[in-house]
């Protein structure tokens, strides 16, 4: 049994639909067969008002157990650090989140924004977003770099924008039935189970990737969309084409290029104008970033356009 409380910042709830989606488990295999047991939720709990506070209170006070406290949603910590943009039950969320973190068994961030500060934190951050323990791939956020729970380990991040549902749900079962020691996390507490693995794994554009066929936007098995339209799948960890989005699809299998939403840095290039669905190049044709592991030169050697450069000169430049 595990005692769950899931509190929502600055969150549009994304994460929360794509939690009730789940599939392996479900959510109700979760409270039925799993024992987790949840004391309040946002949009489903029936607590409301003061009920939540003396919740809250009584869990930080250590009258009721609290095995795993979710959070989802960037920590809002405008203006001026006082975190009153984002109240809740009469305080400034944060200061919840800091006393809930402190008495809870394992702390799990849910979705890009709890994870690593995602849309909300993206420069001029007017609320002054971060994640519980990363902003972007800085270590640190909220709680800090040395944050450490009771049951002796970091926040465990599940980023995605949403985060896939059984990712969320099987990692629930992992600390319910005693078993989270055997999940490892990466350098950005991600469970490798989940995000050691490319996107482009299972991709069924790799052939066309191989070939560079360049694909377009929405044209279903034309080709593949790392060329032109911005498809981050080389370069993004996570399990979307092995772990099916409701079991059938992903976006990289209906040509919507993956946006790299389970990175530290998504959004990435910190969405400025032309960034989006859009390969960000050099000279007009050298890809800024190359598939994880390749140098930008070997990468072109490789891909064999080097026949088609203008000259050395020109190649030097557009890598310096
Ligand atoms: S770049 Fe994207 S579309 Fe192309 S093979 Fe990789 S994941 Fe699939
Ligand atoms: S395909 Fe890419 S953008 Fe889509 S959910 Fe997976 S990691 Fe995120």
């Amino acid at each position: 049994m595990a005692n769950v409380l899931w509190l929502q910042g600055g969150a549009c709830s994304g994460n929360t639909m794509s939690f009730l989606n789940a599939q392996e488990p479900t959510v109700v295999e979760l409270v039925v067969d799993f024992g987790v047991n949840i004391l309040w939720h946002p949009s489903i709990g029936m607590e409301i008002g003061h009920q939540v506070t003396h919740l809250m209170q009584d869990i930080i006070a250590g009258k009721v157990q609290m095995d795993i406290l979710v959070f989802e949603g960037s920590i809002i910590e405008g203006p001026n650090g006082t975190g009153t943009m984002n109240y809740f039950c009469e305080r400034p969320m944060k200061d919840w989140v800091k006393e809930l973190s402190a008495v809870a068994g394992f702390v799990v961030a849910i979705g890009d924004c709890a994870t690593y500060g995602g849309i909300p934190a993206v420069a001029p951050n007017p609320s002054e977003s971060t994640g519980m323990q990363f902003l972007k791939k800085q270590k640190g956020g909220f709680l800090g770099a040395d944050f450490v729970s009771k049951g002796g380990l970091p926040v465990i991040n599940i980023p995605g924008c949403p985060a896939h549902p059984d990712w969320i749900s099987q990692i629930l079962v992992a600390i319910a039935t005693g078993r989270i020691g055997d999940v490892k996390i990466d350098d950005f507490h991600r469970p490798q189970t989940f995000f050691t693995d490319f996107v482009q794994t299972g991709c069924p554009n790799v052939s066309n990737f191989a070939q560079k066929i360049d694909g377009g936007f929405g044209k279903r098995g034309n080709g593949c969309l790392f060329y032109e339209v911005g498809c981050r799948g080389p370069m993004t960890r996570a399990s979307c084409n092995r772990i099916l989005w409701n079991r059938t699809s992903s976006k990289t299998r209906a040509n919507h290029p993956c946006l790299g939403c389970t990175e530290p840095g998504f959004p990435h290039n910190d969405l400025v104008k032309g960034s989006v669905f859009k390969t960000m190049k050099y000279l007009g044709f050298i890809p800024k970033e190359v598939p994880h592991g390749e140098s930008k030169i070997g990468y072109m050697m490789k891909a064999g356009v080097a026949k088609i450069l203008p000259t050395n000169h020109a190649v030097m430049e557009g890598n310096k």
